[in-house]
C-alpha cells in the first residue's frame, strides 16, 4: 500500500473523517510536514465541532428563534438591560443556577427563555428545551418509548434543561413526582430555567400536592434567580387589526 492509501486506512481506523476523505495534494502544499499536519488536524477539530454544534441544535428541541437582542426592556420594564446582559452572558449556567421566569401571558416569558437557549446552544451548552406538558409525557412514556428514553437521557447530560409554561395545565400526583424526581437527580448538576403563569403560592395547586411543591421549590430555589414579569401582554399591545391594514 502507498502512503496515501495508509494514512487514508489509519484515518478511518481513528474515525478521522475529514482525512479518510482528504485529496492529499502535497505539492500544491509548500509547507513543513509540521505545518501540514497541523492543518490537517484543524480541519478534523472543525470538522467535529461543527458536526457537535448541529447535533446540539437538534436534540435542544428549540421551537423557534428568538434573540436577546430583539427583547425590548422598554415594554418589559420587570427586567434590566444589566440583568438581560449578565443572562446573556451565561455564567450562571456554569455555576448552575436556576431562573424562574413568573408573569401573565404575553409578557415575554418564552421570548426570554427561547433567547437563552438559543445562545446557549451556540456557545457550545447541551440544552433540551421542553413545554412542561411535554415533559411530562417524556418522563410518562421513557419506559416504553426509546425516543423519550433517550431524551431523558440526554436532559440528565444537559447544562440547561428549560421547561416552558408550567401551571397552564394541571398535573396528576404520579406525574408530579416524576417531575420531582427529575428535579432532584438534576440538582447541582443541571441549570433548570422554568416559566409559569403562576407565582410560587400556586404550585401547590398545580402539582396537587403542597409537600411536594416545598420540596420541589425548596430544591429549585437554592440557588435561582426569580423573575417576576409583570405589565400588559405585548401581544395585545402590538395586536394588528385586520382593518388596520
Ligand atoms: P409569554 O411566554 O409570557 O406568554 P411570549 O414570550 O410568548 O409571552 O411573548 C408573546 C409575543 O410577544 C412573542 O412574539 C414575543 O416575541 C413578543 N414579546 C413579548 N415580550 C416582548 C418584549 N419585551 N420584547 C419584544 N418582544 C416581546
Ligand atoms: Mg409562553
Amino acid at each position: 500500500m502507498n502512503n496515501e492509501a495508509l494514512i487514508r486506512q489509519y484515518a478511518k481506523q481513528l474515525r478521522l473523517t475529514i482525512l479518510t476523505t482528504k485529496t492529499f495534494d502535497f505539492l500544491s502544499e509548500p509547507v513543513s510536514n509540521e505545518e501540514y499536519l497541523k492543518n490537517c488536524l484543524h480541519e478534523e477539530v472543525v470538522y467535529r465541532e461543527e458536526k457537535a454544534k448541529l447535533q446540539r441544535i437538534k436534540k435542544a428541541c428549540l421551537p423557534t428563534y428568538k434573540g436577546f437582542d430583539e427583547f425590548d426592556t422598554d415594554f418589559q420594564t420587570s427586567i434590566t438591560d444589566w440583568q438581560l446582559k449578565q443572562l446573556a452572558e451565561m455564567n450562571w449556567i456554569d455555576g448552575i443556577y436556576n431562573l424562574i421566569i413568573i408573569g401573565p401571558p404575553g409578557t415575554g416569558k418564552t421570548h426570554l427563555a427561547l433567547a437563552i437557549g438559543n445562545k446557549a446552544v451556540e456557545i457550545g451548552y447541551k440544552v433540551f428545551f421542553s413545554s412542561m406538558d411535554n415533559l411530562i409525557h417524556i418522563l410518562k412514556t421513557q419506559e416504553i418509548s426509546q425516543r423519550s428514553a433517550a431524551k431523558v437521557k440526554w436532559i440528565k447530560n444537559s447544562d440547561l434543561l428549560i421547561i416552558d409554561e408550567l401551571g397552564y395545565l394541571p398535573i396528576g400526583k404520579i406525574e408530579a413526582n416524576m417531575f420531582f424526581q427529575l428535579v432532584s437527580q438534576l440538582y447541582e448538576n443541571t441549570s433548570v430555567v422554568i416559566t409559569s403563569n403562576k407565582g410560587f403560592d400556586g404550585w401547590a395547586d398545580i402539582l396537587g400536592d403542597a409537600i411536594l411543591a416545598t420540596a420541589l421549590l425548596d430544591r429549585l430555589t437554592h440557588r435561582c434567580q426569580v423573575l417576576s414579569f409583570t405589565d400588559e401582554s405585548y401581544r395585545l399591545a402590538n395586536s394588528k387589526q385586520i382593518f388596520d391594514v
